[in-house]
């Protein structure tokens, strides 16, 4: 585990009494960032610090003066309409603003009533993705995901003999991150039909979504000059829910032999909170266990603190909601649970890895973790693998069947980090609608 300090305290409780409710993902102990402004306003986005069911303003904080030093340094690099500038201070900054927002924040604190003044109700909020993205990568780092993908594809044996001596991952497109809540338009694409000679050019049908981690680059690394795996976790942000949507029945015709294109790149989804890493310090664990057959580690991904608390304990529920479960009055449903412990690479192996050539990586820049999925299809993290690439069907409450997403349906995952002795954390919610293909 990761060191702790007050902010981390299971007994501290806030003066924003939504905050103290035993089901918040927003208690006193995470205090996650993100960008907002009032909706149907013109008012500039700014960052803003979560606490249950409010929003405690970046801006405001500043205008009132509430911080000094380091902290108020940091509000005002976090009042700026995305938070690359306070992903570029660092750790130390991060920390202080942190601590000052807890101080602020809490029972007894003396500025509760200008703090009161400085809060901005969620439910009155749009949001915006947290950083100006000038990168995005996306991982391919769940052992489960990658056998059931080989499985799938008959390859013998499933696995890619890379997969256990490097974290793999193509480069996605940073112009269609897009914030939680935004619709995803079906995509046209090259298809080629079961049957038929070559392609044709329609709307995707096998339309999927993939449950990850995302996470954010704070300090980034100059380009020739690597980022050694045990500074890793100084330089990353915080971590955010990614859905990477993927249009199954492109990706199969146009990935060899470069990888995805199209197929993913017409929208990532990502949650409107990014939890920082030291509100995550209660849940590193030990990385996965890699199995008697793992290869060694070679030496930019092998550090003993990273094998020792490397790993994070984090939970993502991904839930299914039909427009005629909506007519209906119906619930979002549980289709799956996915446990990033279980992944086979840390997201600081990721980050090592990434830089280990000397590629420079940037603030705010983004990187997901991969889907996160497991071995049973209560775990699995996308529906390629949950209906063997469509070849089963589920059903949904209210009786229809799914083998892919149909226009209407809306994916929602919400994630959550528990420990013994700690307040539970969450990271709020990542869902987007599908909406149908445009007429072409
Ligand atoms: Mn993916």
């Amino acid at each position: 585990m990761a060191a702790t300090n007050e902010t981390h305290d299971v007994g501290l409780s806030s003066w924003v009494s939504a905050a103290n409710a035993v089901d918040t993902d927003f208690p006193m102990q995470n205090l996650p960032f993100g960008v907002f402004r009032r909706h149907g306003d013109d008012e500039p986005f700014r960052g803003g610090v979560a606490i249950g069911d409010q929003i405690l303003d970046m801006a405001a904080c500043v205008k009132g003066g509430f911080f000094d030093g380091v902290a108020a340094a940091a509000a005002a690099a976090a009042a700026e309409p995305t938070l690359n500038s306070l992903m570029a201070l660092g750790p130390s900054h991060w920390s202080a603003l942190r601590l000052a927002a807890s101080r602020l924040l809490r029972t007894g604190s003396a500025n509760q009533t200008a703090g009161a003044a400085s809060l901005v109700p969620m439910d009155e909020v749009e949001y915006a993705v947290p950083s100006a993205i000038a990168n995005y990568t996306d991982f391919y780092t769940s052992l489960d995901h990658a056998t059931n993908g080989g499985r799938l594809n008959r390859r013998e044996p499933p696995l890619f003999p890379n997969f256990k001596h490097l974290p793999v991952a193509y480069h996605g497109r940073a112009s269609s991150v897009t914030i939680s809540g935004a619709p995803c338009r079906r995509p046209w694409g090259q298809i080629v039909r079961p049957g038929a000679d070559g392609p044709s050019f329609e709307p995707a049908r096998m339309l999927d979504y993939e449950m990850e981690i995302g996470a954010y680059v704070g300090v980034g690394n100059p380009m020739g000059y690597p980022i050694p795996l045990a500074e890793a976790d100084q330089r990353l942000f915080g971590l955010c829910l990614l859905n990477d949507w993927s249009a199954r029945d492109i990706q199969g015709w146009e990935m060899a032999p470069l990888g995805p294109f199209l197929s993913k790149s017409f929208m990532t989804s990502v949650s409107p909170w990014v939890v920082t890493m030291e509100a995550l310090a209660p849940f590193r664990m030990a990385a996965a266990n890699r199995g008697a057959d793992a290869p060694a580690l070679s030496p930019h991904l092998n550090d003993p603190t990273d094998r020792l608390d490397g790993g994070l304990d984090v939970t993502v529920d991904v839930y299914l909601l039909s427009e005629r479960m909506r007519a209906d009055g119906l619930d979002p449903a549980l289709r799956s649970r996915g446990y990033f412990r279980k992944n086979y690479w840390t997201v600081f192996q990721m980050m090592a890895h990434h830089a280990s050539n000397g590629c420079n990586l940037q603030t705010g820049d983004l990187y997901g973790s991969g889907t996160v999925s497991g071995p049973s299809r209560e775990e699995m993290g996308c529906l390629l693998e949950i209906t063997d690439r469509g070849a089963l069907t589920f059903e949904l409450p209210g009786g229809e069947t799914r083998a892919f997403l149909e226009d209407g349906d809306e994916v929602i995952f919400r994630g959550q980090c528990l420990r013994d002795g700690f307040a539970t954390i969450g990271f709020g919610e990542c869902r987007g609608r599908v909406a149908p293909a445009h007429d072409g």
